[in-house]
């Protein structure tokens, strides 16, 4: 093969964003496309699985052809397939990996499932199509991910091995920003929206509870959003008008004085966690990934503390932070190099845990024998159990 770097095509369906994408060496990104449905669940406030299924059906080809057609490549020209088998809504899933599994055996590519949440991580290692190189994060790092589903901080030594230092004990970072989005009436999804009304707040005073947990890595949003809701019934009891779920609304300038006082105390509490942990850890980077990591609030107050650490940050561009492919290509990547393929019974696995049950430190060499790989499967098995796997139909016969 010529020197070229191999190339992967990354397909991500986990919820509401069909991506599709091309990376070259797993850091490049080629070509990408972003097929959003926000505009779609916007009316519901929130997420229909069925319409989400639907439109993953509708668009994943659409994007394919606009990714082969402005990278310039044809699907002989790529060397393996990477998609998300986990976790995120089932059917979503399944049309992704449906459609992953089908080009791997019509192409005779190798295919690869990725977790999602793996994803969001490596998403710090991609480069723009023209950005000029630079390194890629070093190890130890500390990882903060804050997603719509998920909130949790690692410890990586080295590719693929986490530590888990902690993560929400109830609502996730960016569902604890859709609901107090939902409370002060600004509309789905509330992080940007929350993030936007913050930036207009005159008055910078009010202060809403912060869950510290103790020493511990946890985060806890419930008594936050609680905290909110009771402050905006209130004032909206004062004021005569109806609660919020009659369509009650305060008004412009004190919404944005809440959003911003929610806000700054999300921050506070994710970014001081993180550096503790960086700190304690003695990590020579910090990650930041998933879309609450495109707040820009939280992205400064994350490089500031690190810059007065001397510790370099990386934390992708926003478009990157949110669902897209060419992160499960950059994680898809350092799993081909691990040496893994998926067959064509690869399923979707909805609550695929980044960080196994059981706490094995290194998923890239489960145990062969011994006590030690029986008490993987076992452990797999109760996951499985637990994650209610859904199977795919194998594709059958062979390639023409
Ligand atoms: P998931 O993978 O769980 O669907 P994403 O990684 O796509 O989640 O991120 C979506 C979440 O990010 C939503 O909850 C959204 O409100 C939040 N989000 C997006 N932009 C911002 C922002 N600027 N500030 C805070 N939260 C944000
Ligand atoms: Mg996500």
């Amino acid at each position: 093969m010529s020197g070229r770097e191999p190339l992967l095509l990354a397909i991500e369906s986990s919820c509401d964003e069909t991506g599709v994408a091309l990376v070259a060496g797993g850091r490049r990104i080629v070509a990408q496309a972003v097929a959003s449905q926000i505009a779609l669940h916007a009316p519901a406030g929130g997420i229909v699985p069925e319409l989400a299924a639907r439109a993953h059906l509708r668009w994943i080809v659409p994007a394919l052809r606009e990714v082969l057609e402005t990278g310039g490549v044809t699907l002989p020209q790529v060397d393996g397939i990477a998609v998300t088998a986990g976790p995120g809504l089932a059917g979503s899933l399944l049309v992704g990996i449906a459609f992953a599994k089908t080009l791997a055996w019509a192409h005779r590519l190798p295919l690869v499932g990725v977790n999602h949440l793996e994803g969001h991580l490596y998403a710090a290692w991609l480069l723009g199509r023209d950005e000029p190189e630079r390194p890629a994060p070093p190890f130890p790092l500390v990882a903060l991910v804050v997603s719509g589903g998920h909130t949790f901080l690692v410890e990586m030594r080295d590719h693929l091995s986490y530590r888990l230092l902690g993560e929400t004990v109830d609502d996730a970072a960016g569902e604890a920003f859709d609901k107090a989005g939902r409370l002060l009436g600004l509309g789905y999804p509330g992080g940007p929206a929350i993030a936007t009304a913050a930036v207009g707040a005159r008055r910078r005073d009010t202060v809403l509870p912060r869950a510290w947990l103790g020493g511990s890595y946890d985060f806890s949003f419930s008594g936050l959003k609680t905290a909110l809701r009771r402050l905006v019934e209130a004032e909206l009891a004062a004021a005569a008008r109806p609660p919020t779920e009659s369509g009650g609304r305060l008004d412009p300038p004190r919404v944005a004085e809440l959003a911003w006082g929610f806000q700054e105390a999300v921050v506070d509490v994710l970014s001081t966690k993180t550096l503790r942990a960086a700190d304690d850890t003695a990590a020579q980077a910090i990650v930041l990934g998933g879309g609450v990591a495109s707040n820009r609030a939280l992205r400064e107050r994350i490089a500031a503390g690190a810059a007065a650490r001397g510790l370099p940050v990386f934390i992708p561009p926003p478009d990157l932070c949110t669902d897209n492919g060419a992160m499960i290509g950059a994680a898809g990547w350092q799993r081909f190099l691990a040496g893994e393929r998926a067959g064509s019974d690869l399923g979707a696995r909805p609550a695929w845990p980044l960080v196994r049950p059981f706490g094995t430190p290194d998923t890239r060499r489960p145990p062969r024998r011994g006590p030690a790989a029986r008490a993987y499967e076992a452990a797999l098995a109760a996951e499985r159990d637990a994650a209610g796997d859904v199977p795919v139909a194998p594709v059958r016969g062979s390639a023409p």
